[in-house]
């Protein structure tokens, strides 16, 4: 069993990334963003919950995410592995999601970041923003505030896991295909 962390600022492209990997090792591949916005689109209480943090860029409360990730895995049983994308972002995420896979007698092979800089990020979700519809990347202070977060909240998580010898950081810049060589390359290492 494999299970890898795909960290990276939003636009970093964790979960195009995350898709060709899913592929690649079969894996499942469980991203909190999108799993929010199926609620959201679906209007359960849950996406009740998240809507509002999510317009604003915000995160959306450590306890209602963890629930939803913990319940998104008991889903999926006999798996070979997950690639969690979007999560874990906060400390206090990292800490119950060692605990929950623990005692599942899981464990996290590798965190990966996806590294590159702001300014060609915001480009990016711009962009993006222009077919997904998605109202967080149309507008650039929200942008700017999704990366306040990320660098508040969840860049802390590197040392978290440097102490356990699991971080790598991979150039999130460069082509989809030499991105996820370089992913590939670094997975296939790891073994
Ligand atoms: P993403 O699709 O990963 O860019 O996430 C979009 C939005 O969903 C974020 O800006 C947060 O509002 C929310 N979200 C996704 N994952 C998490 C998480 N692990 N913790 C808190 N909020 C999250």
């Amino acid at each position: 069993m494999i299970n890898l962390v795909l960290f990276g600022k939003p636009g970093a492209g964790k979960g195009t990334q995350a898709a060709f990997l899913k592929a690649t090792f079969n894996l499942v591949h469980i991203s909190t963003g999108d799993l929010f916005r199926y609620n959201i689109k679906n209007k359960t209480a849950l996406g009740q919950k998240a809507q509002s943090f999510m317009d604003k860029g915000d995160l959306v409360p450590d306890r209602v995410t963890i629930e939803m990730l913990e319940a998104e895995v008991d889903r999926n049983p006999e798996v070979k592995g997950f690639i969690f994308d979007g999560f874990p972002r906060t400390k206090a995420q990292a800490q119950a999601l060692d605990v929950f896979i623990e005692a599942k007698n899981m464990k996290i092979n590798a965190t990966i970041a996806l590294e590159a800089n702001d300014d060609i990020l915001v480009k990016r979700l711009l962009e993006r923003g222009e077919t997904s519809g998605r109202s967080d990347d149309q507008d650039e202070s929200k942008i700017r505030n999704r990366f306040d977060e990320y660098k508040l909240k969840t860049a802390p998580l590197k040392d978290y896991y440097e102490g356990q010898h699991k971080f790598h950081s991979v150039n999130g810049i460069g082509s989809i295909n030499e991105i996820t060589e370089r992913l590939t390359n670094l997975i296939v290492s790891l073994n």
